[in-house]
C-alpha cells in the first residue's frame, strides 16, 4: 500500500466518515440552516481535523447572514504565488430512500467505496488536499477555501473572497476538486462549463377563466400563445435554441476534444434511462457532446395555472405559466441573454396578451484558458505516472458558479479543474459514494502537481 493510501485509511476515513454523519444540507434546501447549525458543525469538524496536521492552520469565518467558510493555510514559499485549493462542505438533500444498509448520514465503506451524502460531492476535497499537502513533498504557500453554499449557487462567496483578498495574496494556481471525470482510469481535466438562464414566463389572456364551450374560438388559448412564444426561441423540431445572444461559435479545439472524447467513450448518454422505444436526439456522439456542452438548450422545468388532469374542468384558463431553464454555452453573457429573451417574449405578443417574465436566475459559463506550458507538461507527466494513461479533457454541461468568480478574481492564475466524481458516483442522487482507490490516486496527483508548481 502506498503511503497516501495508508494515510487515507488511518487518518482520513475516520474524520471524513464523521463529516458524512453531519446533515449539512445546503441552505437552498434547508431554510432553517442557521438555527440547526449543521453547516457550521461541518466546517468546525473539518477545521479541527486540519489543525491536527503540522504546518497547517485553519479558521472558520462567518459573515452575517451568510453560511460559514473554512479558511485554511499551509505554510510554504510564496515567491512563485500562492496556490488556492477549492472545495465545499455543504451537501445536496437526501432525496429519498437509499438502498438497504445505506443512508445519507450513515458512512459505509463497501467494496472500495465510501457511501454517504457529501462523500464525493464534495467532502473528500478538503481531505485529499491536506493529505497531498502533508505527503512530504515540496509545495508553495497554499490556501484552502472550503465554502458551505456551493449547492445553492455560492451566495456570498464573492464577499468572502473580497474580505480575504489580502490573506489569500497573489494566486498563481487554482485547483478545484469539485468536478468530474467519465471513468476512474485517468486524470480528467474540465475545460468548459455551461451557464444558465432561468425565467418564469406567464401569458395572461383573461381576468377570470371562462366555460371553454362558450369562449374557445373567440378568446385565444394562453397555452397556444405560449407555444408561439416558445417557437420564437426554440426550434421545436430540433431543439435548437435560436436566440442569437445564447449562441457562440464553437472553438476548434473544443470540437477536437469532443471528437477525442467520443472515440474514448462511445455511446454518449446510452446509459440514460430512456423509456420504451425512446431515443437520443442524434446518433452522432460528437454532436451529442457538443449539444450538451457548447450549445444552448431549453428545458421546461415547472408549470402553473393548470389543474392536475383528474380535476381539470372544461374551462378556458385565464393564464399559463412556465418555468424555463436555458443552459448556455461558455462565452454567453447570461445577463445579455436574459435581456434578449425578455425582449423576444414580450414584443408583438399575439392577440395583445399580457406576458410577464420574472424571477431570473443567471449563471455565466466558463471556458478554460489555455494552460501554461509548464502546467501542460506537468499534468501529462503526472497523469501517466499516477494512472499509467494519458489525461483526458471533458466539457461539463452543468454550471459551477464559483469557477467564474475565481477566474475573475485571480486573472493571472492557472486553473486545474478536476474531481473524484465518476460516471456512477450518484452525485445528487441516491447512494452517493466516493471511489476510494480513485481518491487515493487523485491525492497523489495533487501532491505531485503542488511539487512541480513549487519548483516552477
Ligand atoms: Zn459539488
Amino acid at each position: 500500500m502506498t503511503d497516501i493510501a495508508s494515510r487515507w485509511e488511518s487518518d482520513v476515513l475516520p474524520s471524513l466518515s464523521g463529516l458524512i454523519e453531519i446533515p449539512a444540507v445546503s441552505p437552498a434546501y434547508d431554510p432553517q440552516w442557521w438555527e440547526k447549525g449543521h453547516l457550521l458543525a461541518a466546517a468546525e469538524h473539518v477545521r479541527q481535523w486540519i489543525a491536527t496536521h503540522d504546518g497547517l492552520t485553519a479558521e472558520v469565518i462567518e459573515r452575517p447572514g451568510r453560511t460559514p467558510l473554512l479558511f485554511a493555510e499551509a505554510a510554504g514559499p510564496a515567491e512563485g504565488g500562492t496556490v488556492v485549493i477549492y472545495g465545499h462542505l455543504d451537501k445536496q438533500p437526501p432525496l429519498g430512500d437509499w438502498s438497504e444498509g445505506l443512508g445519507p448520514w450513515q458512512p459505509v465503506v463497501r467494496d472500495g467505496r465510501l457511501y454517504g451524502r457529501g462523500s464525493v460531492d464534495d467532502g473528500y476535497a478538503a481531505y485529499a488536499a491536506v493529505t497531498a499537502l502533508t505527503a512530504g513533498r515540496a509545495h508553495a504557500r497554499t490556501v484552502l477555501l472550503l465554502e458551505t453554499c456551493e449547492e445553492s449557487g455560492s451566495v456570498g462567496l464573492e464577499d468572502y473572497l473580497a474580505d480575504l483578498a489580502d490573506r489569500i495574496g497573489e494566486v498563481s494556481l487554482v485547483i478545484c476538486l469539485d468536478s468530474m471525470g467519465l471513468d476512474y482510469e485517468r486524470l480528467w481535466m474540465t475545460t468548459s462549463l455551461r451557464g444558465a438562464v432561468q425565467a418564469t414566463v406567464t401569458v395572461r389572456i383573461l381576468d377570470t377563466p371562462l366555460h371553454s364551450g362558450v369562449a374557445s374560438g373567440i378568446v385565444p388559448s394562453s397555452f397556444r400563445i405560449m407555444r408561439q412564444l416558445l417557437d420564437r426561441v426554440e426550434d421545436s423540431a430540433t431543439g435548437a435554441v435560436t436566440v442569437p445572444e445564447m449562441n457562440v461559435p464553437i472553438p476548434a479545439i473544443r470540437r477536437e476534444e469532443a471528437a477525442l472524447l467520443a472515440a474514448l467513450q462511445p455511446g454518449v448518454g446510452a446509459s440514460f434511462p430512456l423509456t420504451g422505444t425512446a431515443r437520443r436526439v442524434s446518433d452522432d456522439d460528437v454532436e451529442l457532446l457538443l449539444n450538451s456542452t457548447w450549445r444552448p438548450t431549453l428545458s421546461v422545468i415547472g408549470a402553473a395555472g393548470m389543474p392536475a388532469p383528474e380535476v381539470a374542468g372544461a374551462v378556458l384558463r385565464s393564464a399559463t405559466t412556465l418555468r424555463l431553464s436555458f443552459r448556455t454555452p461558455p462565452g454567453v453573457s447570461a445577463e445579455a441573454a436574459a435581456g434578449a429573451l425578455t425582449k423576444i417574449l414580450t414584443t408583438d405578443v399575439p392577440y395583445g396578451a399580457t406576458v410577464e417574465v420574472s424571477d431570473l436566475m443567471l449563471i455565466d459559463g466558463w471556458d478554460a484558458p489555455a494552460p501554461a506550458p509548464w502546467l501542460t507538461a506537468a499534468l501529462d507527466e503526472i497523469g501517466s505516472q499516477v494512472f499509467g494513461k494519458p489525461n483526458a479533457t471533458v466539457g461539463v454541461g452543468g454550471g459551477i458558479p464559483f469557477i467564474g468568480m475565481l477566474a475573475e478574481r485571480f486573472p493571472a492564475a492557472q486553473f486545474v479543474v478536476t474531481g473524484a466524481v465518476g460516471p456512477d458516483s450518484n452525485m445528487h442522487a441516491l447512494d452517493e459514494f466516493l471511489n476510494l482507490p480513485y481518491a487515493y490516486r487523485l491525492t497523489e496527483a495533487i501532491a505531485l502537481l503542488l511539487a512541480v508548481h513549487a519548483q516552477s
